[in-house]
């Protein structure tokens, strides 16, 4: 005889600050929720050296030590955390399907955290020197450019922000960026900008990646004049922009031009008690707290869903 499989009231899949948010919310709503982390752990945020925006902590919390408390505060009202990651959802009908490698779990509501990854240049040699000079995530490689020369593209908080990270360990910072006015906020640019380390190039583009073993130049190419030079450098950082983690979803939920969720004001998606939150639905804020905030609401208006229907 088959065995019956339980069905859970509530599956996050995810765990940034949305997903660990939902799960703190869920669990005190006694949802008992189970968490499926996904491969990366504590999300964005916790890939974030230090962040200084999170309401209650005015000296600033690192990232890490950021998804350890939400981690935490989410387990201690019994939230269930499995490292594990979903390959498959099927949506088709309640309760929901997911599969992951091993295993397969049945769940009345559905929470989706799944986040947003970096975009990639899609440049050649990019994919061939990935984690051999080219990185997406200065908290978890700058440290190995100490006293080298290192690039960063993009003209966003993100490139700012991490540009100046990875001044503690680089001996300089060549910022990138294709036009000639940052889109970073301004306390990021008075902080870049005053940065003897940090130098700015202007209305450029990275076209070309070199190496052989490791990184060992970029082609720059100026928007302006057209013309194409060669930059030495030990480092590429490149920080332009995310992409939602949307692949599993595609054919089942609705999507933006982009690939987010189409959330309502409730974190409804167009398929009733799937819900969503945080970065993989949210294309203006992409902030700590509103992603909070939404895996928040999301468990709350999962948990109203399932009191409504008892
Ligand atoms: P972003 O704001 O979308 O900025 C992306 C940057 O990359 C832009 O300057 C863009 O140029 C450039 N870019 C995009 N595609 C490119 C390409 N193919 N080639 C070259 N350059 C390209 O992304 P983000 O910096 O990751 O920030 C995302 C969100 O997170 C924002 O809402 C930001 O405020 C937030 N954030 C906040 C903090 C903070 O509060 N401390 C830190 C990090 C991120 P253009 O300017 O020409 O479009």
């Amino acid at each position: 005889m088959e065995e019956k499989k339980q069905i859970e009231y509530v599956i996050i899949l995810g765990t940034g600050p949305a997903g660990l948010a939902a799960g703190l919310y869920a669990a005190r709503a006694g949802l008992n929720p189970l968490i499926l982390t996904g491969t990366e752990i504590g999300g964005q945020a916790a890939l974030t050296d230090r962040i200084e925006n999170y309401p209650g902590f005015p000296d600033g919390i690192g990232g890490t030590e950021l998804a350890d408390l939400f981690q935490k505060n989410a387990e201690r009202f019994g939230a269930r955390i499995e490292y594990d990651s979903a390959d498959e959802v099927n949506l088709e009908k309640r309760p929901f399907t997911i599969k992951t490698y091993s295993k397969e779990f049945l769940t009345e509501v559905l929470i989706i955290t799944t986040g947003a990854n970096p975009n990639k240049l899609n440049i050649p040699g990019e994919k061939e020197l990935t984690g051999r000079g080219v990185s997406y995530c200065a908290t978890c490689d700058g440290w190995f450019f100490k006293d080298k020369d290192v690039v960063v593209v993009g003209g966003g908080d993100s490139a700012l922000e991490e540009g100046i990270f990875l001044t503690r360990y680089a001996k300089s910072v060549t910022i990138i960026h294709r036009r000639d006015q940052l889109r970073a906020s301004a306390i990021l640019q008075s902080r870049a900008q005053k940065n003897k380390k940090i130098k700015f190039i202007w209305n450029s583009v990275v076209t070309d990646i070199f190496g052989k073993e490791a990184l060992e130049a970029v082609a720059v190419k100026n928007l302006v004049d057209g013309k194409t030079e060669k930059l030495s450098v030990d480092g590429l950082f490149i920080f332009i922009g995310h992409s939602p983690n949307t692949g599993l979803f595609k054919d089942q939920l609705a999507l933006d031009e982009k690939g987010y969720i189409i959330v309502d004001q409730h974190m409804r998606t167009n398929i009733p008690a799937v819900f969503a939150a945080g970065e993989v639905s949210d294309p203006h804020y992409r902030q700590v707290i509103t992603s909070a905030g939404m895996g928040a609401a999301a468990a709350i208006e999962a948990t109203r869903l399932l009191e409504s229907e008892d």
